[in-house]
Parts: structure tokens; sequence; C-alpha cells
């Protein structure tokens, strides 16, 4: 067994495990490498100057328009791969999308053997090259391909590195397309610290507390909003009545 606790949420992984990260982060992961892909028209259009999200800038100028918005560009721009020695997880600030993404593909490829074999049938296995995606070498390639490798990686002590670097990106990107998950808010308070701060977020299957970070299943959060509304609700139905009673009063 790797380790008892996911790198990526610190949550106990299951006894019977070799990965480094549970299920959840496996599952958030994948719906972050299906998002991105997403905002890649997006981007493309906002790299025209004036494309900028209302409300933004003044209306008057000074000086003529770049020819290109170099914020977009920086995420869509070719950049450097992604270098894998960080230990503290922070070079991969600024490097633009498909870099990062190549530079995980490549990094995975590198621990992988490629199985061949030549036209007497022996089979030769040898380090792999390099990546190599039959998509193409774009961002939404490089997600595919990455999703395709997501049970392997999650077996690997870096998995905690990628997944961050991965949402950082996402982040970032976010950032500029204003696009951002929706969020509902559930009305029963965290079971952890009691605060009203439990949160449903789109694509992700876990209910999390925005105050302590406890996090519940679907089923989870059902039997505990069973156990607790039923008296948080009559207990509000009492203030509200005495706060009306003593307005009659007065
Ligand atoms: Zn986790
Ligand atoms: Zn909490």
């Amino acid at each position: 067994m790797a380790t008892t606790r996911c790198t990526v949420c610190h949550g106990a992984l299951p006894d019977v495990s070799d990965a480094y990260a549970c299920e959840a982060c496996a599952h958030r992961l994948r719906a972050l490498l299906l998002e991105l892909p997403r905002h890649m028209p997006l981007l493309a259009e906002l790299l025209q100057p004036g494309s900028g999200l209302p409300g933004r800038g003044g209306a008057g100028r000074a000086h003529s328009p770049m020819p290109v918005r170099l914020d977009v560009m920086d995420l869509l721009g070719p950049g450097h791969v992604v270098v894998l020695e960080d230990p503290h997880g922070d070079q991969s600030a600024g490097v633009p999308i498909t870099p990062l993404l190549y530079g995980w593909a490549r990094y995975i490829a590198a621990g992988h053997a490629s199985v061949t074999r030549d036209r007497h049938s022996t089979v030769r296995v040898q380090p792999c090259e390099g990546a190599y995606s039959r998509r193409g070498s774009d961002a939404a390639a490089w997600c595919q391909w990455l999703i395709a490798y997501l049970p392997y990686a999650f077996t690997q002590p870096w998995i905690v590195d990628m997944y961050q670097q991965i949402e950082d990106l996402l982040w970032r990107v976010r950032d500029k397309t204003d696009r951002r998950p929706r969020k509902t808010s559930r009305s029963a308070p965290c079971p952890e610290c009691d605060a009203f701060a439990l949160v449903t977020t789109d694509g992700e299957p876990l209910t999390a507390c925005e105050a302590c970070g406890h996090r519940l299943t679907a089923e989870e959060y059902r039997q505990h909003s069973e156990a607790v509304l039923p008296a948080l609700t009559a207990l509000a139905v009492r203030i509200h009545g005495q706060a009306a009673a003593e307005q009659s009063a007065a």
C-alpha cells in the first residue's frame, strides 16, 4: 500500500489501495480535463483585442490597441514544457495550456515501457520515446490522452503535483473566460463545524464545507440532512412565531 491518506484532499484511502489519491479526486481531475477543452474556443475569441468581457477597462484609449491580448496569449502561446523536478509545485505558474498538458503526457510516457513486435514477432520492450496522440497535438488531444492514463497516474506519488498544476491552470483559464462552475448552497449545516457553508459544485461528486473543508458523499449528505433538518425547521418556525407574537403585542 502506497499511503493511507489521499495526497490531494487528505481524506482516508481504502485499506487495500495502491493509489496516492482517492476516487473523488480522480473523478474531479477527470472533470477538470473534460472542462478544459471547452474553454479553448472562448480563449481563441478573447485573443482578439477589444473582445474583453463586458465591464472591464475604460472607454477612452490614449494609445492604439495591442494587436493581440497578451494575457490570453500567455495561456495559448507555445512556451516551455513544464519542469517536473518541482517540490513546491510553483513552476507551473505562467506555463501555457498545451505545453503544460504535453509536459505531463511526456512525463507519464517516460515512466512507461513501450512494447513492440518486430517482423520476426520478437517482442521488444524499451523505454517510451515520447507521448503520441492520434487525435493531434492540441489541448483537447492531450486532455484525452491524460484521461486515458489517469488510472496509472493515480498510483504515482507525483499525482498531487499533476492535480494541482492542472487545477491552477484551469483557474487561470476560467479567470479569462469568466466561466466558473456553478455552486449550490445546501440547507443543512456542516456536520463537522456546524457552519452553514455546505456547497455542491457542478461536476463534483462530493458536497464540501467552505468553512472547514469537510466533504460528504451524496448519500452521507442525504442521511445527515434528514437527521438535522426537521429539528432546525421546527426551531426556525418557533422563533418566527415568537417574533410575530412580540410584534403584535407591542
Ligand atoms: Zn482525495
Ligand atoms: Zn465545516
